[in-house]
């Protein structure tokens, strides 16, 4: 049987962050990835946002580690001279309803620690970005978008040069975790001996931990996919920042955002699906997107949306639930030394990945 001191499952922005963290701490490291390439999840279908921390319940480990997380990738990114833009992003209200509702957005923000978020009048709004259509509007300035490949890139780089390896083509199928051990099991049918495993298989991890014998399985949550679809603009971008309607149920609304080429997008919306493997755009949906857009941006021209691409949120919370936290479940809460699963690491999962993987370090440092 081969042995390891710590293995992480998964090589998406979280995985490498984590095994990066690890490895500097001096422990021997291995990344195990199912597929030929790092980051093919959900860390390469997403909105490539660093999200300034501003909508999560105050208190929540979304919340803290969302703030905490964007300022060190800030720090990762000026150091490293990663491609990045602080390009700001406004919160818009097109009805005196929603006017309303930027008060308690405000609110909620600074008690999460985000207290940089400024109010804009129509005509202060109109000064910023002539197209865009509001009554008023929050400016985020710490908001900005990513090149998440490159920062991928960079946490593998830092990963093997402290010592770390990601084995691709590696999937792993379960694990034997009763007294004491921590064997996992390959698809091939190597055994791996660790002192410390990380769960980071994003939406397959719920899935994984049940085949983890030894765990308890009532600790495992359900996982519920929610597919979020993007739909392009033909053309060039009307704004230089991203545009976000006040949310409305269970997305953020059909928002704007834009990559670090200036190629404009819009969504992700919702769709709950069966299978985290339903990735098509069905064109029809962006019927809908006409609709939500004109609503800040009247002049968006027939037949400009054209289908992209879609992401699907690992979710632990199902359709008309609250939307649960990060789960991260360390030995104190299931008994399993050495062991950490990570639950439900939707947005701001990417926002937040230097700052889980400090988290999960923590929790095994204590190991
Ligand atoms: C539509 C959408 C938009 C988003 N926008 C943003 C945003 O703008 N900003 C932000 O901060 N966050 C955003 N997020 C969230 C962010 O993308 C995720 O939180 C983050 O990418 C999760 O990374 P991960 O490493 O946990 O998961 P993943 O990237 O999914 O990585 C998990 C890896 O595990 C591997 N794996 C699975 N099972 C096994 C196994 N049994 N054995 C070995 N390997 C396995 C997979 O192949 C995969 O590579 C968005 C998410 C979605 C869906």
């Amino acid at each position: 049987m081969d042995e390891f001191d710590c293995a992480v499952i998964g090589a998406g922005v979280v995985g490498l962050a984590v095994a990066r963290e690890l490895a500097l701490a001096g422990r021997e490291v291995i990344v195990l990835e199912s597929e030929a390439a790092i980051g093919t999840g959900t860390s390469s279908r997403n909105s490539e946002v660093i999200h300034a921390g501003i909508y999560y319940p105050n208190g929540s480990l979304k919340a803290r580690l969302c703030v905490e997380g964007k300022w060190l990738l800030y720090e990762y990114l000026d150091a490293r001279g990663l491609p990045y833009r602080r390009c700001g992003k406004l919160i818009v209200a097109t009805s005196s309803a929603q006017v309303g509702e930027l008060e308690s957005i405000r609110a909620k923000a600074a008690a999460n620690g985000v207290d940089d978020l400024a109010w804009l009048d129509a005509d202060q709004v109109h000064a910023l970005e002539p197209r865009l259509h509001c009554l008023a509007a929050l400016h985020s300035p710490s908001t900005g978008i990513v090149d998440s490949h490159a920062f991928m890139l960079s946490l593998q780089g830092e990963l093997e040069n402290a010592g770390g390896v990601v084995a691709l083509k590696s999937p792993i199928e379960g694990a034997d975790c009763r007294e004491g051990a921590l064997v996992l099991r390959a698809a091939d049918g190597t055994l791996l001996r660790c002192r410390s495993v990380v769960n980071s298989a994003g939406l397959g991890a719920p899935a994984l931990a049940r085949r983890f014998e030894g765990l308890n399985a009532a600790l495992v949550p359900t996982p519920y996919f929610a597919k979020g679809n993007y739909f392009t603009l033909a053309g060039r971008a009307p704004f230089s920042r991203l545009v976000y309607p006040v949310p409305e149920a269970a997305g953020l609304g059909v928002h704007l955002t834009l990559d670090l080429g200036g190629q404009a997008k819009f969504g992700p919306d919702v769709q709950w699906v069966d299978s985290p493997d339903d990735l098509v755009v069905d064109p029809a949906r962006g019927d809908a997107f006409y609709a939500e857009v004109r609503r800040y941006w009247p002049e968006l021209p027939d037949g400009a949306l054209i289908p992209g691409y879609a992401g699907m949120r690992p979710k632990i919370s199902g359709p008309g639930q609250a939307a649960a936290d990060f789960m991260i479940q360390g030995p104190a809460v299931h008994g399993v030394a050495g062991l950490v699963n990570l639950f439900g690491i939707e947005s701001p999962g990417l926002t937040s990945s230097l700052a889980i993987a400090r988290n999960v370090g923590e929790l095994l440092a204590k190991v």
